[in-house]
């Protein structure tokens, strides 16, 4: 089987597996209980805490564990859905965030708060000179992707925590690609808030963190959740140890390893780019390579629809886009810089892994082309 569906999720990294492998049945201590064993996965779940913090150049206070980014993103907003005190009400978000960030926006706006869709250009980047007009005084929330899942594009989010910032509002990325791959810095970024995920890289899955500048003491809302003490009461319940042991030595791994990785990964990309120019030319390469993700290809294949190819590619594991939208329609990322339906349907999201190679690009190549004689 070959994989290149890596922005849906990686393998965990045998490293991860072994360092979480004793907290099943050996250390299975409960990190809130004050005996010794509880002292023992306490301190495995202060050494996770400061792994993720260290890659991300937080303080491990900062980081608060949940099941995933998609967690950290509700969290977030029902915060401040429960948090009716505030005298601003508007929220802003860009149009092609994931479905996590876009529906808890729209049930504030249900709510009563007004949503603001920052739009994107053609190039699927967040438009400066629009959030310039579009984020004013009366705003309370911007949140803006580091890295979109589907596109690989990144998105200026250190100047947009600037703008949110000079209008006095939070600023809250959403770091779930980006994590592992390219370097994030809160500080850099100087966001208040942003979620993360351990299966993006080469972690578990069930397991990420929402960071919260100033730890949960500075939280500005209302807990959402209620029942523990656990996260400092942001996220009550029993910690995940083998998840959260898992998560930092992914952390400790992809930092250490991040330019090899990111390297690798451009110069496969480089070399399935150049190989398809030859072999299918009418392909578009929707994303810019130097301002995406390493090893992210979003390709436009004219006149091949896309759902078509996925099924003729039955070892070559790759998707249309996020996993997570289910849906088989064109997603609301596509079509926000693709106008036509019949180009939009002809989308595949190509996203490479630090263990790939160029195994399976001969026969991608293949497919193409007798699906292009097919049709
Ligand atoms: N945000 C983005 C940008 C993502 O790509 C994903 C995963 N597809 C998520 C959030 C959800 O992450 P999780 O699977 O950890 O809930």
């Amino acid at each position: 089987m070959i994989y290149w569906d890596h922005n849906s999720t990686t393998p965990c990294a045998p490293e991860v597996v072994e360092a979480m492998q004793s907290f099943w049945n050996k250390e299975y201590g409960n990190p809130s209980s004050s005996h010794l064993m509880g002292q023992r996965a306490a301190a495995a779940v202060r050494r996770g805490r400061e792994q993720v913090a260290a890659l991300t150049n937080a303080l491990p206070a900062e980081i608060v564990f949940t099941s995933g980014a998609t967690e950290s993103n509700n969290l977030l907003f029902l915060g401040v859905l429960l948090s009716p005190q505030s005298e601003r009400k508007r929220i802003a978000v860009s149009a092609i965030e994931h479905k996590s960030v876009l529906e808890p926006a729209h049930l504030l706006e249900k709510h009563g708060f007004d949503l603001v869709k920052l739009p994107v250009n053609g190039g699927g980047v967040t438009d400066i000179e629009s959030a310039q007009q579009l984020i004013d005084e009366e705003m309370l929330l911007v949140s803006v992707q580091t890295a979109n899942n589907e596109l690989g594009m990144l998105q200026p989010v250190a100047e947009l925590a600037e703008i949110a910032h000079s209008n006095g509002a939070y600023f809250h990325t959403d770091a779930a690609q980006a994590l592992g791959k390219i370097p994030f810095d809160v500080q850099q970024v100087n966001c208040d808030f942003a979620s993360f995920s351990a299966h993006k890289l080469y972690g578990p899955k069930g397991i990420g963190a929402l960071y919260v500048r100033g730890g949960a003491r500075r939280w500005p809302w209302t807990y959402p959740f209620q029942g523990g003490g656990q996260e400092s009461g942001l996220r009550p319940g029993t910690s995940n140890v083998p998840a959260i042991v898992g998560f930092g030595k992914a952390c400790e791994l992809c930092g250490s390893s991040l330019a090899e990785n990111s390297q690798h990964l451009n110069l496969l990309a480089d070399q399935f780019i150049k190989m398809l120019s030859k072999r299918f030319p009418r392909a578009v390469v929707l994303n810019r390579r130097r301002n995406s993700l390493p090893g992210t290809l979003s390709i436009l294949f004219e006149g091949i629809p896309s759902d078509l190819l996925l099924a003729r590619c039955k070892s070559i594991n790759l998707s249309k886009g996020s996993a997570c939208n289910g849906v088989m329609e064109a997603s609301h990322v596509v079509k926000e810089i693709i106008a036509e339906t019949n180009r939009q349907e002809a989308v595949v999201r190509i996203s490479f892994g630090k263990n790939s190679d160029n195994e399976g690009f001969e026969q991608f190549f293949e497919i193409l082309n007798t699906l292009d004689q097919e049709l």
